[in-house]
């Protein structure tokens, strides 16, 4: 196994890795730095590129960065399988193969994925979440002229609106769980941030030419073999179909927390927003020398990411001083993210569990009058298979959180599918009486 060492080592290259990785460079030229990210591309989900999407300023610029700086190595397509110990990571790399990459400090930026809640018809092909959309828009699937819909909650419905509307779809309608007070109270708010007023303007030209439902959620796919329409439950008793190629449905955003969990970081579990690695001042986790910033320690956003990875960033070379200039940003968006959350919590319609022949846990096909059954998520798994498929529950463990309030932490590695070969050389690499 190819091994390297570095002073600081990075996971996620978003705008909280980059950030650190560009903090940490400029602040301290002879520290050895690493940033690995499983993408292909740089950039995270909120600079996700492709073909006809290319690089946002802000990446190329931190790019820019660490190109100067000269003691950064970027690793793209480089998943992080399992921790070896507290100061070393298995990694499947595309280009350098295994790797066992060892630091002084790590900086965890893993970020967040989305919330995706089951309804009947939800498996048809044409059924994607929000910024599941969204990413497929920039990787280069065609939506030109297709009629599609957008529901959900919070401010990535509006981004995958503005990226839909980019590529020529036809958005017929916003599905916004939260009710209209909310959203209302929300508006107003942004004029404490005018660049995330000015943004909303942009991304949502007013919902001209489209309906934005409030207190609303989807119900029901229908199509045969593909999506054809969309229930809608709108209001208390209302119900509305629309004629639809496709259903973006996503429901915010949960902390990603994984690799932080299996060191042994400690984490704050709230069911709602999703549990997140608990972080101090310093963004410093229960572990001296492990780091976390950016969306694995909450959903806020990509400035709160930012700064917050930048504080990360320059804790890690021990730069206390400048690191604590950056607080005042942080705390402005932080105030921001507990907004958001405010807003955009799941009401009592999202929580609903739905009808029990809906299909629960997708990679498995457990209904969800099968799981309900239980009383924890590890029964749940054992007697149903739910959660145990390909996605590793990351898909039906968040909808078990909120509809259940269980605990689904999935923090025995592997994290992901992986190599045969990897994992025994880890077992050879760990255990000397193997080799
Ligand atoms: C699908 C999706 C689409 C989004 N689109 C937008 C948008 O258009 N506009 C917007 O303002 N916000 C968007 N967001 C919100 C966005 O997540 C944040 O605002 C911002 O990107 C957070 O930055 P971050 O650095 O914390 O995390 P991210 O940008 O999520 O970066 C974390 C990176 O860590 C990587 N990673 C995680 N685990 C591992 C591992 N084990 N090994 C290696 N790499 C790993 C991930 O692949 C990812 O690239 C989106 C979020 C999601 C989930």
């Amino acid at each position: 196994m190819n091994r390297r060492h570095y002073d600081v080592v990075i996971v996620g290259a978003g705008p909280a890795g980059l950030s650190a990785a560009r903090a940490a460079a400029q602040k301290q030229a002879h520290a050895r730095i690493a940033v690995l990210d499983d993408n292909p591309r740089t950039g995270g989900q909120v600079w996700r590129h492709g073909p006809a999407y290319p690089p946002a300023p802000a990446l190329n610029e931190r790019l820019d960065a660490l190109l100067r700086a000269g003691n950064v190595d970027v690793f793209s397509s480089a998943r992080v399988v399992a921790p070896l110990d507290d100061r070393s990571l298995l990694v499947e790399s595309a280009q350098h193969g295994l790797l066992e990459l060892g630091c002084e400090r790590l900086i965890l930026a893993t970020g967040a994925r989305e919330r995706l809640l089951p309804f009947k018809g939800w498996t048809l092909p044409g059924v994607t979440g929000a910024g599941g959309l969204q990413a497929l828009i920039k990787g280069g699937v065609p939506v030109r002229g297709e009629r599609i819909v957008i529901a959900g909650s919070g401010p990535l419905l509006i981004a995958s609106l503005a990226t839909a509307r980019q590529a020529g779809a036809n958005v017929l309608a916003v599905i916004e769980q939260a009710p209209w007070t909310a959203v209302a109270r929300f508006g107003v708010g942004l004029f404490a941030t005018p660049s995330k007023l000015w943004q909303a303007a942009r991304l949502t030209h007013g919902f001209a030419g489209l309906r934005y439902l409030t207190g609303s959620v989807v119900r029901e796919a229908i199509g045969d073999g593909r999506v054809e329409q969309v229930r809608i439950r709108q209001g208390r008793d209302g119900h509305l179909v629309l004629d639809c190629a496709r259903i973006a449905c996503g429901y915010g955003l949960v902390p990603n927390v994984t690799v932080g969990e299996s060191l042994g970081c400690a984490v704050h579990r709230d069911p709602a927003a999703g549990s997140a690695l608990i972080v101090d001042d310093a963004q410093r986790t229960s572990l001296a020398h492990v780091f976390a910033a950016g969306e694995c320690t909450g959903v806020g956003g990509m400035e709160l990411a930012s700064v917050e990875g930048e504080i990360a960033g320059l804790q890690a070379v021990d730069a206390q001083r400048e690191a604590a200039r950056l607080q005042t940003q942080r705390d402005r968006w932080r105030r921001f993210a507990r907004r958001v959350e405010t807003a955009f919590a799941p009401r009592e319609a999202a929580r609903a569990l739905p009808s029990d022949d809906t299909l629960f846990c997708r990679c498995e096909d457990v209904t969800c009058a099968q799981v309900r059954e239980h009383t924890n998520w590890r029964d749940a798994k054992l007697q149903t298979r739910c959660g145990m498929g390909p996605c590793q529950g990351r898909i039906c463990g968040c909808a078990a959180e909120l509809y259940f309030g269980w605990n689904t932490a999935q923090v025995r590695p592997p994290f992901s599918p992986a190599r045969i070969g990897t994992l025994l050389e880890a077992v050879r690499d760990t255990t000397p009486d193997a080799k």
